[in-house]
């Protein structure tokens, strides 16, 4: 981010203006302030899936997210016959943001380059975000794409010309309650002398980076703005830690219930470590789900969880942010209890997240039922989505993205192939475990091991052992 840059003036749309107090001895952001354009996009980035965001980094700043590079760079390498259809790869690649609509209006979009579209067919049974495929009731093709709005720029989430302010930790602060030199000390702030008020402008690359930084840091503020560090460290993972994870986990109870995948985990007896498991469709299929997922979700679930990126503040900032500085409940329920869109759900409801609806009103889609007038049903605008896992699949009882019966060996960092005994053979090597080391465990999962694998997924790079080693034989606190 250029300090004081100048720009053209047809950059101006693209550009949003910062002003920041930066402690010029500790050559430290202590807070920006802009206008709601900039927490519009700030707060947009919650509702990325992260099959999008993964992708965005691979194309820009290789930051490692956990294992999910891993996983996502593993799909890709999928052949097209494991996938159930030809849309499902894409679905796992370029998953589509269930804000997506609301997306469109931000001020600079980070995520633009493929945009997800919407078709209907020719009779109006469904939508699809494919135009290739034939309607499963009229038989006509999806030739008629509904045109979404993007005219409107500005007031995505936050209400029109608020100021608020954010900490280098992405912690936002609303100015009512930032008008007090307590807030100044409490941001370190003990010298007013060497504090200096500096402009930026930020534009497309530098909000793409603050995304990426802030899964690596907890000074993302800091580091794009001053120091314009060209990138995030690769590889810095804590491998050998394992995770905290609240016993409590957040909106789950941890009532065993039925648990119904399960998978053979091949273990080092001596370093207590997942060398790789042995897996089934099913779980490979709940792997694929997490790059479905909205980062607000899983930043939901991962409460008290320490880690080195700093987007938890932010989760925790807009849930506690008072109401008159969003536009509505339903625009606040997008951010932090964030829903997939239609058609993205994974079958077995280990997660328990749900999708959202559109309804097609005025000509004009949209996922916001409070945009239903009062004499009409919600049913009867509803458009049913034309669900693309089973484009190409009768088979009613099948699941998942994925083709089965398939068997998968997945590593503790989620390289995921079909069978490999090259790559399980390889993993046996590189860590360096004798075969007398290796034992086989039959492990089960139910919804608390899916959530800690999801989180286990995001915050390091062993995702295995942390899940079924590490965390289950700590004992669980009681409340
Ligand atoms: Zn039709």
């Amino acid at each position: 981010m250029a300090e004081k840059k100048p720009v053209l003036d047809e950059d101006l749309k693209n550009v949003i203006s910062l002003k920041a107090l930066v402690d010029r001895g500790s050559n430290k952001v202590i807070f920006v302030e802009s206008d709601g354009d900039f927490f519009d996009v700030l707060f947009s980035f919650l509702t990325m899936p992260m099959g999008r965001i993964v992708r965005l980094a691979e194309d820009s700043v290789p930051v490692e997210i956990g294992c999910l590079r891993n996983l996502y760079q593993s799909i890709e390498k999928f052949d097209v016959r494991n996938f159930r259809s030809n849309e499902c790869r894409d679905m796992l690649l370029l998953p589509c943001n269930s804000a997506d609509l609301q997306c469109q209006n931000l001020k600079l979009k980070i995520d633009d380059d493929r945009p997800t579209r919407y078709f209907r067919c020719y009779n109006g049974c469904f939508l699809s975000y494919y135009q290739s495929v034939i309607c499963p009731s009229c038989a006509s093709t999806f030739g008629w794409k509904i045109p979404v709005d993007n005219t409107q720029v500005g007031g995505v989430f936050v209400k029109e010309r608020p100021r608020l302010i954010i900490t280098d930790d992405l912690q936002v602060i609303s100015p009512v309650s930032a008008t007090s030199i307590c807030l100044f000390s409490k941001l370190g702030v003990t010298d007013s002398k060497t504090t200096e008020e500096l402009t930026f402008n930020m534009g497309i690359q530098e909000a793409l980076n603050l995304l990426m930084h802030s899964f690596v840091s907890k000074t993302p503020l800091t580091e794009i703005l001053l120091k314009n560090e060209p990138k995030p460290s690769l590889g810095d993972v804590h491998s050998s830690q394992g995770i905290s994870i609240d016993s409590q986990m957040h909106g789950d109870t941890i009532n065993e219930e039925e648990k119904n995948i399960s998978l053979k985990l091949v273990v080092s007896k001596s370093k207590k470590i997942v060398c790789y498991a042995e897996a089934q469709e099913d779980f490979v299929n709940l792997l694929c789900s997490f790059l479905t997922l909205p980062l607000g979700y899983i930043l939901e679930k991962m409460r008290n969880v320490s880690w080195k990126g700093c987007l938890d503040q932010l989760y925790k900032s807009v849930e506690d942010l008072d109401e008159k500085y969003l536009k509505s409940n339903f625009h606040k329920e997008l951010l932090v209890n964030p829903k997939l869109a239609p058609g993205f759900r994974y079958e077995n409801p280990l997660l328990g997240i749900e999708e959202t609806s559109f309804y097609y009103l005025n000509e004009k889609l949209t996922t916001d039922k409070c945009c239903i007038p009062d004499n009409t049903s919600a049913e009867s605008v509803k458009l049913n989505v034309f669900y693309p896992k089973s484009h190409e699949d009768s088979d009613e009882s099948a699941q998942g993205f994925l083709k089965g019966p398939d068997t998968f060996t997945v590593t503790d960092n989620l390289v995921v192939r079909p069978l490999s005994l090259i790559l399980e053979m390889s993993v046996i090597q590189e860590l360096k475990v004798p075969f007398t080391d290796i034992e086989d465990h039959i492990v089960h999962m139910g919804k608390r091991e899916a959530l800690l694998l999801l989180v286990a997924s995001f915050v390091g790079d062993s995702a295995l052992t942390n899940t079924f080693i590490r965390e289950l034989r700590e004992p669980k606190q009681e409340q």
